[in-house]
């Protein structure tokens, strides 16, 4: 069994007692255990990056993203073991792996433009002799909070971004599928970094305490469940610190009647199933507009659930694997009873998945409900799993309203031929990222991602122009070189043109 450790200072280190168990999904079976930061163990690793700022805000821009550089190339290199390392602990398909990885290699690609996103803006002559300009300084120490979805992409959405603007960074990750979000992090330090610059601690919530209670820990960006995006949020705040917290979601799609069926269909089997369901943009509630769209959806899905090819992540050629832990699929598995006795129409019951080999690992099959309401708890609240819920509603107007009202706005989308419906939905939808025939509309790395509502806390949403902004602070510098002849007196009024 293995014993995953920290990362503190360039060395894999170890804290003490504390420890939990990773188990791999697919079988069941505990694999390692990893260790749980104490506070003292956290501030090690604060102590670290805050030594290593100094020499890290200074070390110049292309030279911070020539490191990146490098980090990219290994991470190609080492796409199979990584993907490998994920689908071990988090039950993904291995080809879903990689692709959560390119998606995460995509923003470093992004940090590698560092010279360019941190050139500033820069105005000459704004009076008599006087330059002005803006610098993009770093904030010094800060911490990135990691859920088990995506034990790759989402980390990578951080720290890429924070190092290179001049930070130094300190990684929670996910107790639950530690091991490839550390391997990737030995992948940065091999590239080239100082220690300290980039530490990783995992834990539970004592580590996620000390890095809210920490005066030298600036910034925290994290991405997890709602409940514990808005504590974070609020205990950071509390304490001056700069907070982007993303939570849970509940993502729509709306089939107009005009809607192209079979793209519709493929994309819905994605993006309902894909990953089991664990993603923060899955879909989990189809709306259909008009009764004869939800028939033919409901016909055409069916099958297609049922025939869905369920087994060990790491076997090729799977469509979904198992779901993160036993607890997990137990909740999931609570959501889908729950369903059918408030009346909900359970028209594939994925409940009695038993995968030859291996009984022992965490699955369930595809579920899929007809005739939900808006009052039932499978319709209010996330339920993480490859549960997809229908629901019948009479016009688009009615549709939009139904999104508009619910807590959360990460992500939705509508499958339509009708560019006047599907701009009506774009200009008036309260929801961040929106797709339009597109059922995971997850903005690539140079623009920014982040949902609305009780989806996010904070001003700013994650990685790309936002994430610049997020772990940067102006500066704005005016500068006046008098020429030699021309002293002026002294002026007394506020300085104007
Ligand atoms: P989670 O909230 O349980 O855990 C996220 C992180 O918070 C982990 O590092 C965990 O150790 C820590 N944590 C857990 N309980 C804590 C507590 N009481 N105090 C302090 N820290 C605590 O989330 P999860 O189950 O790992 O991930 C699934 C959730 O993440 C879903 O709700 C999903 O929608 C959300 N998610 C959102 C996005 C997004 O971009 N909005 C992306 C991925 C996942």
């Amino acid at each position: 069994m293995s014993t995953i450790q920290h990362l503190i200072n360039g060395d894999l280190v170890t804290s003490g007692d504390r420890t939990a168990e990773v188990f791999n999904p697919s079988t069941g079976a505990a694999t390692g255990r990893v260790q749980l930061a104490d506070t003292a163990t956290v501030q090690r690793a604060i102590d670290a990056a805050k030594a290593a700022f100094p020499a890290w805000r200074r070390t110049p821009a292309a030279k911070r993203a020539q490191v990146m550089f490098r980090f990219k190339q290994l991470l190609e290199q080492n796409e199979d073991k990584i993907a490998q390392l994920i689908s071990e602990e988090h039950g993904k398909t291995l080809e879903d792996a990689a692709g959560e990885l390119k998606r995460g290699i995509e923003n470093v690609e992004f940090a590698c433009a560092a010279p360019e996103i941190l050139k500033g803006e820069y105005s000459r002559n704004v009076g008599p002799n006087i330059d002005g300009w803006s610098d993009f300084q770093p904030l010094g120490v800060v911490a990135g909070i990691t859920p088990f979805n995506f034990p790759a992409m989402v980390p990578l959405w951080m720290y890429p971004l924070a190092i290179v603007c001049g930070n130094c960074f300190i990684l929670k990750p996910s107790e639950r599928d530690p091991s490839s979000t550390l391997y990737i992090a030995q992948l940065l330090q091999e590239a080239g970094l100082p220690p300290g610059v980039m530490n990783v601690v995992h834990g539970d919530k004592v580590a996620v305490d000390a890095l809210i209670e920490a005066p030298e820990v600036k910034a925290i960006s994290f991405v997890g469940s709602t409940p514990i995006a808005e504590y974070i949020y609020k205990e950071g705040a509390a304490r001056g610190k700069r907070v982007q917290a993303l939570g849970g979601a509940k993502n729509h799609a709306v089939l107009m009647p005009d809607a192209d069926l079979d793209n519709a269909v493929s994309a819905l089997m994605g993006a309902a199933y894909g990953s089991c369901g664990e993603r923060c943009m899955a879909i989990s509630v189809a709306v259909c507009v008009g009764d004869q769209i939800a028939d033919a959806l409901v016909a055409r899905l069916t099958p297609q659930i049922k025939a869905l090819k369920i087994g060990a992540g790491t076997s090729c050629g799977l469509d979904m694997g198992p779901l993160v832990t036993a607890q997990h699929r137990d909740k999931v598995r609570g959501y889908v009873d729950d369903g059918v006795q408030a009346g909900a129409q359970l028209v594939v019951d994925g409940r009695g998945l038993s995968v030859s080999g291996h009984e022992e690992g965490f699955f369930l099959g595809g579920c899929l409900f007809d005739r939900v309401t808006p009052q039932m708890r499978i319709y209010k609240e996330e339920i993480f799993g490859p549960v997809l819920c229908i629901v019948r509603v009479d016009s688009l107007e009615e549709a939009m309203q139904l999104i508009n009202d619910h807590e959360y706005g990460n992500g939705t989308c509508i499958f339509t031929r009708d560019g006047e419906a599907a701009r009506l939905f774009c200009d008036e939808i309260e929801v961040g990222m929106v797709g339009v025939n597109v059922p995971l509309p997850v903005p690539v790395a140079y623009h920014s991602f982040g949902g609305w509502k009780r989806s996010l806390f904070g001003d700013l949403h994650a990685y790309g122009p936002d994430g610049v902004r997020f772990y940067t602070r102006r500066k704005a510098i005016t500068q006046r070189w008098p020429q030699r002849a021309s002293h002026e007196a002294s002026q007394f009024a506020f300085p104007s043109l």
